[in-house]
């Protein structure tokens, strides 16, 4: 199977963002995979171990998402396309969308391509129906299972997770599949897979390659505006310590307290 992964770079969960003169900003934290598409990137390994093929890490970014694309590499992923191009500046998640769908066409006969649930960063979860609408293919959203790959018949059938429980979605392929936490465990890269990655070289495909018009994304392209950005205004929290001469008496005055607040 010829499958695709899409994988964006975002800072570190643990990063500390703030929004500094309108711009958020995280400092000088680390830029990894996305959390969620390790998950993408795990499922799109087994099945090629399942089934045969090749799987290719794609990613739009800057020159540092190259660092990203290694990361998929050293998981075992074949091969790493970056997409990368001034005119890409200020691009909504329709703009994101026509880019990774350019891509995907020029990758050539894909079988699937892969998507994390959302980025931790811009959190939109929009990109993956999005890709799917541009390809006119079937969108399979919050998959938590692969029940079963029919390669023969071009056919996959899946478990997606709604609040409800789960429910078994049949689908035609090529389709697009993005993927929630419970699907997996993401492998480690392995020693092996760094030294490949660090040899294998990460060609870099301009809006040109992939036949994508400078007006149709970046803010050119743009739909949608991101207006205003600030933090939360910080909550007054008042601190009252709860004191007894004895354990009971020092329970008793909390829950008397909590009562009074209508806690509980
Ligand atoms: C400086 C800056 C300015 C921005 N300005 C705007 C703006 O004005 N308006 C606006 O709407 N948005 C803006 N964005 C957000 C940006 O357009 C989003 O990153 C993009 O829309 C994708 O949406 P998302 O990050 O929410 O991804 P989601 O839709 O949450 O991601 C779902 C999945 O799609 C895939 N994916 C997402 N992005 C990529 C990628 N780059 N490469 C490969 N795979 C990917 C991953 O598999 C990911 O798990 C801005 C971002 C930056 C950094």
């Amino acid at each position: 199977m010829n499958i695709v992964v899409c994988i964006k770079q975002t800072p570190d969960s643990a990063a500390k963002i703030a929004v500094d003169g309108g711009q958020v900003t995280w400092g000088d934290a680390p830029l990894v995979v996305n959390p969620w598409d390790e998950f993408a990137v795990e499922e799109a390994l087994r099945t090629k171990e399942k089934h045969g093929g090749k799987v290719t890490a794609v990613c739009m970014g800057v020159e540092t998402a190259r660092e990203a694309l290694k990361t998929a590499l050293a998981m075992g992923c074949d091969e790493a396309i970056l997409v990368s191009d001034p005119a890409l500046k200020g691009c909504d998640s329709l703009g994101t969308a026509r880019v990774l769908a350019g891509a995907i066409r020029k990758a050539g006969e894909v079988d699937a391509v892969f998507f994390g649930r959302q980025a931790i960063d811009s959190d939109t979860g929009l990109t993956a129906g999005q890709v799917a609408r541009l390809l006119g293919w079937p969108a399979l959203t919050y998959v938590a299972a692969i029940a079963e790959w029919k390669p023969a018949e071009k056919a996959v059938s899946v478990q997606r997770m709604t609040d409800e429980g789960r429910q078994v979605v049949e689908s035609s392929l090529p389709a697009v599949i993005s993927v929630v936490k419970e699907i997996n465990e993401p492998r480690y890269p392995s020693f092996m897979g760094i030294r490949k990655a660090s040899k294998t070289t990460i060609p870099v495909w301009s809006l040109a390659d992939i036949g994508v018009a400078a007006d149709q994304v970046g803010e050119k392209g743009a739909r949608v505006g991101w207006a205003e950005m600030y933090a939360p205004p910080a909550r007054k929290v008042v601190c009252e310590m709860i004191k007894g001469e004895t354990p009971e008496e020092t329970a008793a005055a909390l829950v008397d307290r909590l009562i009074a607040e209508k806690v509980i």
